[in-house]
């Protein structure tokens, strides 16, 4: 049996078609994966704060100021306290208390009660977490590389007690560009009075 050669041209034609249509929405939905990668998530976990991963443990060389022993912060701070500050967990997004926070103020280290960030560097990035676009008092804010989860990120701890404090990241508003995202159970805000 002969096939006409028109025959053939079509069906290369709808071949090419087809697999062009498969390929198109998972492309499409990548792209917007990485739209979403891209926003204004703060950690890893949108979840509940997480233990202590691997690769985290070489960032606490640093000598703190105010040390104690894992006991002893244990019966100063709350479970949750606990957990993101001591063991660098995460708060899941809109549940702090500090968030959508607008009081005047300075926010305190809740382990050791340093000096951290200001009502006055405070915006709303729409993350969920309490977000800076600088430290109220640098010298009290220290910025490690964190690359656990993947992921190359700069890890934000208390220089004072070396409490894990949150993320910054370079998509903040101006003059810094940075946004300082902050777990609101890190801090205690020590309202203007
Ligand atoms: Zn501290």
């Amino acid at each position: 049996m002969k096939i006409e050669p028109t025959k053939i041209l079509v069906l290369a034609i709808l071949t090419v078609f087809f697999a062009g249509c498969a390929n198109a929405l998972p492309v499409r939905t990548g792209a917007d994966a990485v739209k979403l990668k891209k926003g204004t998530s703060c950690a890893p976990g949108i979840g509940p704060a997480h233990n202590i991963g691997e690769g985290d443990k070489e960032k606490t060389a640093v000598t703190n100021k105010v040390q104690k022993t894992e006991e002893e912060w244990k019966a100063q701070l709350s479970p949750e306290q606990y957990a993101i500050t001591r063991q660098k967990g995460t708060e899941r997004a809109f549940t702090g208390k500090y968030y959508n926070c607008h009081t005047e103020g300075v926010y305190k280290c809740v382990c050791c009660g340093a000096e951290l960030f200001s009502s006055k560097e405070k915006y709303d990035s729409g993350s969920g977490w309490p977000s800076f676009w600088a430290p109220h008092a640098k010298e009290n804010v220290a910025e490690h590389d964190d690359s656990s989860y993947g992921m190359q990120r700069t890890e934000v701890t208390c220089s004072q007690c070396g409490a894990h404090l949150g993320h910054v990241f370079e998509d903040g508003p101006k003059p810094t560009n940075q946004r300082y995202c902050i777990n609101s159970a890190s801090i205690e805000l020590d309202e203007k009075k």
